[in-house]
Formats: structure tokens, C-alpha cells, sequence
């Protein structure tokens, strides 16, 4: 299962990320995460990202594209996973069809949290409390949504366009929203 998880910061895709991987048995890749391991690491990467995680804007598409692609080539990767943040822009979606292609595969189903945007704003509020993430203030958060709305979201329509597009309500409780995508994926 070749899974994309799609949805604006704080619509709980790292969470449900999490929950989608475990039930099909594949890893859950968030370059996110990629990117603020490298950071709290100290790794050349990491310090070439930083301002830009700090900041809310995109890294760019070559550096994460590298990323993913040696990420995809490890062996836990090669019957399945779970992107998650990636990819975001429409080069990314060129790219990773690309990196598919290579191996004969594609992208099976295309996952789409949609919650309203100030809620979204609201949890990133809250996380900001009680994780500390550097890229969480308010004018940060909200300058992270304009970027998604303007550069990711349209990814939507494209996948929707290829068939690919599974739509699911992404508000209420962590274990709610869990039932309805596994329902929605037809796990
Ligand atoms: P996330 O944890 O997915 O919200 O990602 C945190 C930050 O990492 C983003 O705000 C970007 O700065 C960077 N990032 C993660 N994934 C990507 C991507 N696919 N393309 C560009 N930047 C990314």
C-alpha cells in the first residue's frame, strides 16, 4: 500500500499518520520529521534547513526531493509507506511519480484530512503550549496555512483528477477520525 496523507498543519496528520502505518504495516515517513531530526542533530542538512522550518516556509524542492528519494530506497520501504507532509508542492508530485516509476509502482490512494482553517489555527495554538515548536507563533501559523492553501492544496484536485483522492472529515476525537479513514481506505 503506497499511501499519501494529505491536510493543512495541525489537521492531525502526524497523529494519524501513525495509526494508518501500524494497520498496514508500513512506515509512516514524515519529512518533517526528517527535517527536524536533522536539525536537533546538528547534521550539515539541518543546519541548512532551520531558518526555513523556523520561518514556516517550503525547504526546497531539490533538497527534499533528494531527501525522499533516499528514503523511499530503504528496504522497509519497498512494499509499502505512508508519506506524510510530502509532497507539497506540484514539482514534488512530479518527482515522486518519477522515483515511482523507476521501480514500476505508484501512488495507490491520496488521503485528504479537511478541517476548517481556524480550527487548524486553533490546535497549532495549543501544540505551540506544550511542545514548544519553534515554527508555531501565531503570525508564523498563519503564514503556514497561506503557504499550504496557496502550494499544497491544489495537489488535491490533481490527485482527485487521477482518481487517486480519498476525502476525510478530519475534526472530532483522535480515535473518531482514525475509524473514519480506515473505514474510508476500505481497510
Ligand atoms: P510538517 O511537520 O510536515 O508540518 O513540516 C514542518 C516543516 O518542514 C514545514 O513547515 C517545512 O518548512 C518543512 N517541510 C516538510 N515537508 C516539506 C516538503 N515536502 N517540502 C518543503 N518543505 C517541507
Amino acid at each position: 500500500m503506497r499511501l499519501i496523507i494529505l491536510g493543512p498543519p495541525g489537521a492531525g496528520k502526524g497523529t494519524q499518520a501513525g495509526r494508518i502505518a501500524e494497520h498496514y504495516g508500513i512506515p509512516a515517513i514524515s519529512t518533517g520529521d526528517i527535517f527536524r531530526a536533522n536539525i536537533k542533530n546538528e547534521t550539515e542538512l539541518g543546519l541548512q534547513v532551520q531558518e526555513i522550518l523556523a520561518s514556516g516556509g517550503y525547504v526546497s524542492d531539490e533538497i527534499t526531493n533528494a531527501i525522499v528519494e533516499d528514503r523511499l530506497a530503504e528496504s522497509d520501504a519497498s512494499s509499502g509507506f505512508l508519506l506524510d507532509g510530502f509532497p507539497r508542492t506540484t514539482a514534488q508530485v512530479v518527482a515522486l511519480d518519477e522515483m515511482l516509476a523507476k521501480t514500476g509502482s505508484g501512488v495507490d490512494k491520496v488521503l485528504e484530512l479537511v478541517v476548517d482553517n481556524e480550527v487548524v489555527v486553533q490546535r497549532l495554538l495549543k501544540r505551540a503550549e506544550v511542545e514548544g515548536r519553534v515554527d508555531d507563533t501565531e503570525e508564523i501559523i498563519r503564514e503556514r496555512m497561506a503557504i499550504y492553501h496557496r502550494e499544497t492544496k491544489p495537489l488535491s484536485d490533481a490527485y482527485a483528477e487521477r482518481g487517486l483522492l480519498v476525502t476525510v472529515d478530519g475534526e472530532g476525537e483522535v480515535d473518531v477520525v482514525a475509524e473514519r479513514i480506515l473505514a474510508a481506505l476500505g481497510a
